[in-house]
């Protein structure tokens, strides 16, 4: 059976306190049955998160694949293994932009993380005018057959995937639960194709696009949606807290 996901992306926001803070509140939530968490601060305040943290996994938004080396600035799969960070964010939409990350990078991103016991949460997702020329399905198998599909199964099976549309980032417009269900369908399907149906059904695919209390339910209740990937209400905890609690997955399911 899959894994039910929700975990929080907090990108470059809050300071350490706030971070300590933030990280207390989240263990401290009344996570639903059979539903894991993950928090992703940034990686100033990873070690700091991974410390006080009894009731979730913490992860890191980033990592170079090299193990060390002249990289100035860059933070290593290796290193953060050895900090304990359990997961890594891969291919998120706004290092794909804004730090020109390919496929093929991204690739070796992913091969460096499963050497290290990391666990990749591999991100994909179309931009608007790709869902507006009606390309979607098409552009994120893509995504997956250029950075994931090299994989043998073994190593694919420690993969989370998360779909997320660019337009919804951020942007406050959701996918609606149609557009999600129909993504993750052809995602799923694509996987079965290239690993099997077995591997695929295992297969975490977690939504991510503005999502808060007001749209979780009814998203998570998607029979492919196995969870979200949280950007802006991840900063809140009340709004977190939704999100993860036993009433956002069991009313609907
Ligand atoms: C994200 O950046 O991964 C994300 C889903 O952001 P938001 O929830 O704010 O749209």
């Amino acid at each position: 059976m899959r894994s039910k996901i929700v975990a929080g992306n907090w990108k470059m926001n809050l300071s350490q306190i706030q971070a300590q803070e933030l990280c207390r509140e989240v263990n401290r939530m009344n996570i639903g049955p059979g539903i894991e968490v993950y928090i992703f601060p940034p990686m100033l305040y990873v070690s700091d998160c991974r410390n006080q943290s009894t009731a979730v996994k913490v992860g890191a938004q980033n990592a170079y694949p090299e193990d060390n080396g002249a990289y100035t600035g860059e933070v290593s799969m290796w290193q953060l293994k050895e900090a304990g960070v359990e997961a890594v964010l891969i291919g998120h939409s706004e290092r794909r932009e804004y730090f020109r990350e390919s496929n093929e990078f991204l690739k070796q991103k992913l091969d460096a993380a499963l050497v290290h016991g990391i666990k990749p949460f591999f991100c994909c997702g179309e931009p608007l005018e790709i869902r507006e020329n009606g390309t979607f399905l098409d552009y994120v198998k893509k995504q997956l057959e250029e950075s994931v599909f090299h994989l043998s199964a073994e190593a694919f099976k420690q993969i989370v995937i998360a779909y997320e549309p660019i337009w919804a980032i951020g942007t406050g417009r959701t996918a609606s639960t149609e557009q999600a269900e129909e993504m993750h369908v052809a995602i799923r399907s694509r996987i079965s194709e290239q690993y099997g149906k077995e591997i695929a059904e295992n297969t975490s695919v977690l939504y991510g696009g503005s999502c808060n209390p007001g749209n979780a339910q009814s998203l998570f209740a998607c029979e492919n949606v196995d969870g979200g990937l949280i950007g802006g209400a991840s900063l809140k905890a009340s709004e977190f807290a939704v999100l993860v609690s036993e009433e956002t997955w069991t009313i609907l399911n």
